[in-house]
């Protein structure tokens, strides 16, 4: 008889951090559960996992009750639209995803006995008055602004997972993830990335929001799945920064994107988004200490491995809009 195997379920498995996630847990010997109900995924990012025998999918929205048979080890919970164009194009789904699909996956992981992670965000400093953040940094976030749907759900996520890690005595972990890019990021997500790449490809102006002296702190997804890995295998509780704290401004960073591409085309100008944070930079000081984790890809090969990625999209894909 074979070893039987920890069993994982990951939400939010179509996504781009998600479909990562399920790569790493397979290659770490786990049998994985992906769930996600194509909100903002995309199937395309399992495709390579269909028929593995360690791996099995199931369509669901988990703001509806969740049902899986057999026994779990662990929950990696990163369902959410993550990106300010899908927050802001679907902000109910965005709420209800953090708070009703949060307390049902809190439920399962108290049913079955399992270990927690829930993806927060730096999003829960808001536009930061203190720089570089720290986790005891409380933030600052306007609660009825456009990117308050995204921001107080996952302040909300936070709340009710450290109220079931102290009230049923649950097992979690709260990582707070700063922006990480990659391949499978959607070509037409909004984020910077994306955008200014595709912009490139389709030989567009790239469009700088603001005056462009916004700051960013930009993680290579490897870097991040690895710092998460380490995360929930770790004894830590409380929330932990994951990125990259190598800070450019969103200036600085098209030119940088203008150069690795080669294009012609220049940059343009854009009014700046409601209460986009004007600065943000992780301080990762309790990563390093507690996980002996700091990231080891530089922005120069991340950006290289990215756009050979979205190169290597077809032509439909490019010029695809809208999901
Ligand atoms: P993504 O949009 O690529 O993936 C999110 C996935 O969740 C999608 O496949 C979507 O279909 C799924 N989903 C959404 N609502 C759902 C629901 N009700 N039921 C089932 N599935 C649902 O985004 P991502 O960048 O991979 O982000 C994943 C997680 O990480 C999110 O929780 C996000 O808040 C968090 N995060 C990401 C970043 C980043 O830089 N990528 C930064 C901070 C936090
Ligand atoms: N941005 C930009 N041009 C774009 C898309 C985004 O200048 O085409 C800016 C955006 O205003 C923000 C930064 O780039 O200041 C990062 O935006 P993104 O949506 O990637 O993530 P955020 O960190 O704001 O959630």
């Amino acid at each position: 008889m074979g070893k039987t195997l920890e069993r994982v379920l990951i939400t939010g498995a179509a996504g781009f951090l998600g479909s990562h996630l399920c790569d790493k847990f397979i290659k770490e010997g786990f049998y994985v559960i992906g769930m996600d109900n194509f909100i903002t995924g995309d199937k395309k990012n399992l495709e390579h996992l269909e028929s593995h025998p360690n791996f099995e999918f199931i369509e669901h929205d988990i703001t509806e009750f969740i049902s899986i048979d057999g026994p779990l080890d662990y929950i990696l919970h990163f369902a959410s639209p993550a990106s300010p164009i899908d927050y802001l194009k679907i902000p109910i789904q965005t709420l209800k995803v953090g708070s009703l699909g949060t307390h049902n996956l809190l439920g399962l992981a108290k049913a079955k006995n399992a270990r927690i992670l829930i993806a927060s965000t730096s999003e829960v400093y808001g536009d930061p008055l203190v720089h570089p953040q720290t986790e005891d940094y409380y933030g600052n976030v306007n609660t009825i602004g456009p990117r308050g749907v995204y921001d107080e759900a996952k302040r909300f996520q936070e709340s009710i997972t450290m109220a079931y890690h102290r009230f049923h005595g649950l097992d979690t972990r709260i990582v707070r993830i700063f922006n990480t890019y990659g391949p499978r990021m959607r070509l037409n997500d909004g984020r910077v990335i994306p955008a200014f790449m595709g912009q490139a490809l389709r030989g567009e102006d790239l469009t700088i929001f603001g005056d462009g002296s916004q700051t960013r702190s930009f993680c290579y997804v490897d870097d991040q799945v690895d710092g998460i890995y380490k995360l929930l295998m770790s004894d830590y509780v409380y929330p932990v920064n994951i990125g990259n704290p190598n800070e450019i401004s969103i200036k600085d960073f098209a030119e940088e994107i203008i150069a690795l591409t080669g294009t012609k085309q220049k940059v343009i100008y854009k009014p700046l988004p409601q209460n986009d944070p004007l600065q943000r930079q992780p301080d990762i000081s309790l990563a390093k200490k507690i996980l002996g984790w700091e990231p080891k890809v530089d922005r120069q090969e991340g950006m290289r491995k990215t756009f050979e990625y979205f190169k290597s999209l077809s032509k439909e894909d490019l010029n695809k809009r809208e999901h």
